[in-house]
């Protein structure tokens, strides 16, 4: 799960790390009064999305008085804002933030991520902060540091002066460096973070080493033990389709193609991408809806994913293991007698109880297509896809 910027600069905060006095707001004339709240002469009024980029997408500006703070929140409220980091469709700006201005005299990258290959938290820096990580190591890989923690110890003071040194911190700050470090990754390990990056981290004209922008993801898994954390979820930045299957337990991720697949097992469902993609056709998203496919889950399936205007076909795939066919055949039958359904729908059913289940898409009546293997339910969904699109262009 991803959270805000102005969250991720609160928990932060928390533990220690310095970021500048800022505020939120849900308005441009809101964010006027934050600023006035705060005082001073310059302000960065910054849109809230969850992605980055937003500086070269005219989502961070500097503003000077009340007018511009007013214009240009005014400018951000309510638009879809597309960052490289968004995809074509963006994402909603509801919220915005108003921080106080800060002089930079140097800009450094921060993260900290889980490295598969050591299977440790591994401490990313680099002095050419405000840039991507993707661009720093294309333009400057040498600029980067790296440094493992070890977890049965924890981040050791010597290695955060040791990546102070490496960024060429000035001996005067490395201990706010150090103080700096060890904030995040506390953070870090005790919320079940999968990611902080911190880009830029600013060393300021006046010697103070500051938060200026902060990323958090968080474990999904892991979120029942930080109520506090997962009441952070802002919906309005997800694809409403992925978080309504999220909220039915059901495992969706949407994609360009239009033919649905309804699959039980992450792998299986893998694998019907795959096959469908060999067959000539464009899957339109991932589903896994489980290992128990009772019919109300079946149901809920066919609901999810039709609800994506792109459907002409359904593929429904399911190997039963421990589950039984005709079961599973039952559940379809009741979901399609449920839901309207306007496209061609294809079964493969493989497993216990198979025979039974064959029979009972037989029986019902039902315009189904069945198929044995996974490749010929393939291709029957590529075919029966061009059928229905050739019979509604007519
Ligand atoms: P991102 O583009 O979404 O990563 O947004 P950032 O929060 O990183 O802001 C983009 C850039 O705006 C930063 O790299 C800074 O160069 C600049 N910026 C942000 N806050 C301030 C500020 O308080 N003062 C100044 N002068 N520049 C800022
Ligand atoms: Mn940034």
């Amino acid at each position: 799960m991803d959270i805000h910027e102005y969250q991720a600069k609160e928990i932060l905060k928390s533990f220690g790390v310095t970021v500048p006095q800022g505020g939120l707001a849900y308005s441009p004339e809101q964010a006027v009064y934050r600023a006035q709240e705060m005082g001073g002469k310059c302000w960065v009024v910054k849109a809230q999305i969850h992605a980055g980029g937003r500086g070269k997408a005219g989502g961070v500006k500097v503003c000077n008085s009340d007018t511009e703070i007013q214009e240009a929140a005014d400018g951000m409220f309510g638009k879809q804002m597309v960052t490289p980091q968004t995809g074509p469709e963006g994402k909603g700006v509801y919220r915005v933030y108003v921080e106080a201005g800060v002089p930079i005299a140097r800009e450094i990258y921060l993260g900290f991520v889980m490295d598969r290959s050591s299977q440790r938290v591994m401490i990313v820096a680099s002095s050419q902060g405000g840039m991507d990580i993707e661009e720093i190591s294309a333009e400057s890989p040498d600029s980067i540091v790296r440094s493992i923690v070890e977890p049965a110890v924890g981040l050791q003071d010597f290695q955060c002066r040791e990546i102070a040194f490496d960024l060429d911190i000035e001996a005067s700050m490395v201990q706010q460096m150090v103080h700096t470090l060890k904030g995040c990754y506390r953070a870090f390990r005790e919320l079940d973070a999968t990611m902080v990056e911190i880009n830029p981290l600013v060393v300021t004209g006046d010697n103070r080493i500051l938060a200026l922008d902060a990323k958090m993801t968080f474990d999904d898994n892991a979120l029942f033990r930080h109520p506090s954390v997962s009441e952070l979820r802002d919906k309005s930045q997800e694809d409403p389709r992925e978080s309504r299957a999220a909220d039915q337990g059901l495992s969706y991720v949407g994609l360009d193609g239009n033919i649905g697949c309804i699959v039980n097992g992450a792998g299986l469902a893998m694998a019907t991408m795959d096959t469908i993609k060999l067959a000539g056709g464009e899957p339109a998203n991932f589903l896994d809806i489980g290992g128990g496919a009772t019919p109300e889950r079946v149901a809920k399936a066919f609901r999810l994913v039709l609800s994506d205007d792109n459907v002409q076909a359904v593929l429904v795939n399911i190997f039963a293991g421990i589950n039984r066919c005709d079961w599973v055949a039952e559940g379809v039958v009741q979901a399609l007698k449920q839901v309207q359904v306007d496209v061609p729908v294809i079964v493969r059913l493989a497993g216990t109880n198979v025979e039974e289940g064959l029979k009972i898409l037989d029986e019902s009546g039902l315009p189904l297509v069945s198929a044995t293997t996974l490749n010929e339910a393939a291709e029957s969904s590529v075919a029966a896809l061009r059928d229905h699109m050739a019979k509604k262009n007519k």
